[in-house]
């Protein structure tokens, strides 16, 4: 590996920052201005306003017209229009006429919904290299998959190291690979964090940027909270903790790469390149990290949950009886997020849409396995994650909570804190979630301002 790529960045950019000229401009502008942003992985095109439509949908509505035999000739014209559109803009010759063409005969062909979305990546990848004069690097060289679709990681490491030992500067499109045959496969949604994440440990970066269009992390959702404010730092377990329970930032499967090689994450705002942002580091340069702020570092949550109340006069002295509780779960396939529990009772929560169209087997079969003295199912829950470090060594953190909540007057119907004190899970009614967000934010934020004066 030469000194040069130790010294590297490697840059995403996601859709939005490359849905037309104006965006290219600042992206461009943002990589001249550091010279160590060496490795760039594009999304293709996004929305430029909000009705508007990505490439990446435009050409899933290609293949599947194509596999129902119909004319998709218009939409693919529309997104030769947005390439040409860029290009004309940007004073470039880049014209995708010819690969379109190849594509529409391949799509008449068969090829598969994988292959039309990764087009996308790949012609915005050709025409960045060409803005910017860096090599283009296609993606199908270097990341690699199985017959199944899962990603191979010490293959695309290899290739990658390979392919960028020698090229200080590239374009890699993001959010596709090649399988054993050389087929084309996507990631999920989003993917093309994916591949920026393992092009920055390919190369050992010191840091993944991730340029998007909202200035990091925010700490709470800024739909319910006006003007959340950004989180500076937050650790990896504290973001999947946030992701897991609804915060959309970044593709889940972007962190592991990163994590493992110990490489941080910069999540960036392309249209307000002067705010620093959120980083993602490890736990242990998280605790060495005075400015976590505000005891809680966010809170997210989701709608959408239920709760089996289950009752029985001496549960407590009945050995085995919650594994068969879950055993029944186990055997329908259902996995749940809590179990809170008293002497005599216990109550299961789960998401909806787990046990939907299911509700009388499930009741029905738990009835069987430990005859309850009752047993019912209660619809309309929330779940809300209050997270932060900084919980394990700040004392009357959950009474602030739940103070928040009793003046809010607000039931809370579960509480759950894992032993990590990372964070607490507060289950409540579907009616009151927004609220209970609304209060919580205003208690350890908007409270810590005025105690600092700010
Ligand atoms: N373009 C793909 C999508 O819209 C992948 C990505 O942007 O990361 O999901």
């Amino acid at each position: 590996m030469s000194d040069a790529q130790r010294t590297s960045k490697v840059v995403k950019f996601g859709g939005s920052s490359l849905a037309d000229a104006g965006q290219f401009r600042k992206v461009k502008d943002i990589i001249t201005a550091d010279p160590a942003r060496r490795y760039v992985v594009p999304s293709a095109p996004g929305k430029r306003f909000s009705e508007d439509t990505k490439i990446t949908d435009m050409l899933y509505t290609c293949q599947r017209f194509a596999s129902e035999g119909k004319d998709f000739s218009e939409v693919l014209g529309q997104i030769r229009s947005r390439y040409l559109e860029i290009a004309k803009d940007l004073g470039l010759s880049f014209d995708p006429t010819d690969e379109l063409d190849r594509i529409a005969f391949r799509l008449k062909e068969g090829a598969t919904r994988d292959f039309a979305a990764s087009r996308g990546e790949y012609l915005n990848g050709m025409l960045l290299a060409d803005y910017l004069g860096f090599p283009f690097v296609d993606a199908a060289e270097v990341i690699c998959f199985n017959e199944s679709g899962t990603l191979l990681m010490t293959e695309t490491m290899m290739l990658l190291r390979e392919k960028l030992a020698d090229m200080p500067y590239a374009v890699i499109p993001g959010f596709y690979g090649a399988g054993p045959n050389g087929e084309i496969i996507t990631f999920s949604r989003g993917g093309s964090d994916i591949t920026g994440s393992l092009v920055a440990r390919a190369v050992r970066a010191e840091i993944y940027e991730n340029w998007t269009d909202v200035s990091g992390v925010l700490v709470a959702d800024p739909r319910i909270v006006k003007n959340a404010a950004v989180i500076n730092t937050i650790t990896y377990e504290e973001l999947r903790e946030l992701s897991y329970m609804g915060a959309t930032v970044l593709h889940e499967d972007a962190i592991f790469p990163v994590r493992a090689a110990g490489i941080p994450i910069n999540i960036r705002n392309t249209n307000e390149p002067s705010a620093p942002g959120t980083l993602i580091v490890s736990g242990d340069s998280a605790d060495s990290d005075a400015q976590t702020g505000y005891t809680i570092t966010g809170i997210a949550g989701k709608k959408g949950f239920c709760a089996i109340n289950i009752q029985k006069a001496m549960m407590n002295a009945e050995l085995g009886f919650c594994r068969k509780v879950l055993s029944v779960l186990e055997d329908m396939g259902i996995s749940f997020e809590h179990m809170p529990s008293g002497i005599d009772t216990m109550s299961i929560i789960l998401a909806e849409e787990t046990i939907k169209g299911r509700e009388k087997t499930v009741l029905s079969r738990i009835r069987k396995a430990v005859e309850p003295d009752s047993i019912e199912l209660e619809h309309g829950i929330s779940l809300l994650a209050v997270v932060g470090r900084g919980m394990r060594r700040t004392r009357g953190t959950a009474a602030r909570i739940f103070a928040a909540l009793a003046h809010a007057r607000i039931n809370v119907k579960m509480i759950d804190q894992g032993s990590s004190e990372l964070n607490i899970i507060i289950g409540l009614l579907d009616g009151d979630f927004e609220e209970a967000v609304r209060r919580i934010y205003d208690m350890f934020v908007n409270s810590t301002l005025t105690e600092s004066g700010e």
